[in-house]
């Protein structure tokens, strides 16, 4: 969508809805005011506890529907100059709409964009997801390439009230926390790998360069149906989420940040793109950011995703058209 919220206080922009079975989901990024405060910590942004005002999101369309949101997840750690948000949006938009208003609100203040649907066509076309052959450089000791952590090891003494007392404190959440515990730390390649991407993720103005809007669907996958709904690219690098509406090993990679971390991808010119996961949430559909660098080429035509193997086992490619749809349907 690519649309900027004029009179917002803080430089924010749409960039795409996505329209699920029931709900849409709204993802926009938000370059922070001149005083970030301890509220925008990213491990306090992870957790939801933000002090900071999230908007609430009321959407209206020219058929006189309303559809309401709250804030999800989103925050994006360790890149706190630039926030990606995602807010669930219900019920689901109605097939014949042809305009959006999009309003934000928090107390005090309003914004509001529209979106022309016919210059703005909703997107859905198939995607194929291939297996790769051969191995890549997989840690199995590693907690980003290496295979699942295991579960964690139940209390061997049978439960009983007098230990209650003495039942250890849970560790506090370490900065990239999260929800299975994994002590492992990340090798080398990956570690450099998020490095390197974290560093080249400073936005130098507040909106991306263009938003391709892909409506790739990537058929089954780990155990849901997965899409990729959108691509965003900056000067220096270009931003994704593959998302799923349920379960499978998809949920379990995306449930946490640091398994499978490390990505990589190519375009038709044979480019070489790395990527990191910079964020993952399970508010709404279930899905994975992904960050890569450089940014992408401008006359690439086709993207191709390489899946890492640490997910179960299997490496996989999905291909990309990065073109317009030549029939859009100008719904
Ligand atoms: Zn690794």
């Amino acid at each position: 969508m690519h649309a900027p919220l004029p009179g917002w206080p803080t430089a924010t922009t749409v960039l795409a809805l996505e329209v699920w079975d029931g709900f849409s989901e709204l993802s926009y990024v938000e370059i922070p005011g001149p005083k970030p405060s301890e509220a925008q910590a990213p491990a306090r942004a992870m957790t939801g506890r933000l002090d900071r005002r999230l908007p609430n999101w009321v959407v209206t369309t020219d058929l006189d529907t309303v559809h309401r949101g709250v804030a999800g997840g989103g925050g994006t750690p360790r890149t706190e100059k630039l926030l990606a948000w995602h807010a669930t949006i219900a019920p689901s938009l109605p097939d014949q709409a042809r305009l959006l208003h999009m309003h934000a609100s928090i107390p005090g203040t309003t914004a509001q964009t529209t979106i022309d649907l016919s210059t703005h066509p909703m997107t859905r076309r198939p995607a194929v997801v291939a297996l790769r052959a051969g191995t890549d450089d997989a840690d199995p000791a590693c907690a980003s390439c290496g295979p699942p952590a295991l579960p964690p090891r139940q209390a061997e003494q049978p439960p009983g009230i007098e230990l209650d007392w003495a039942t250890p404190a849970p560790q506090p959440p370490s900065a990239d926390a999260c929800l299975v515990p994994d002590s492992r730390r990340l090798c080398v390649t990956c570690r450099m790998n998020a490095q390197a991407v974290f560093a080249a993720k400073v936005p130098t103005g507040p909106q991306p360069d263009r938003v391709i809007a892909l409506g790739a669907q990537l058929g089954s996958v780990f155990g849901t149906e997965l899409v990729i709904p959108s691509l965003a690219v900056w000067p220096s690098w270009f931003d994704l989420r593959i998302a799923g509406p349920s379960s499978g090993s998809w949920a379990e990679v995306s449930h946490a940040l640091k398994r499978a971390g490390r990505w990589t991808a190519h375009d038709d010119h044979g480019r070489f793109y790395r990527g990191a996961a910079t964020g993952s949430s399970s508010v709404g559909v279930v899905h994975k950011d992904l960050t890569f660098i450089p940014a992408l080429a401008a006359d690439a035509t086709t993207l191709a995703v390489e899946f890492p193997s640490a997910i179960d086992g299997q490496g996989r490619t999905a291909s990309l058209d990065l073109r317009p749809e030549p029939d859009s349907p100008s719904r």
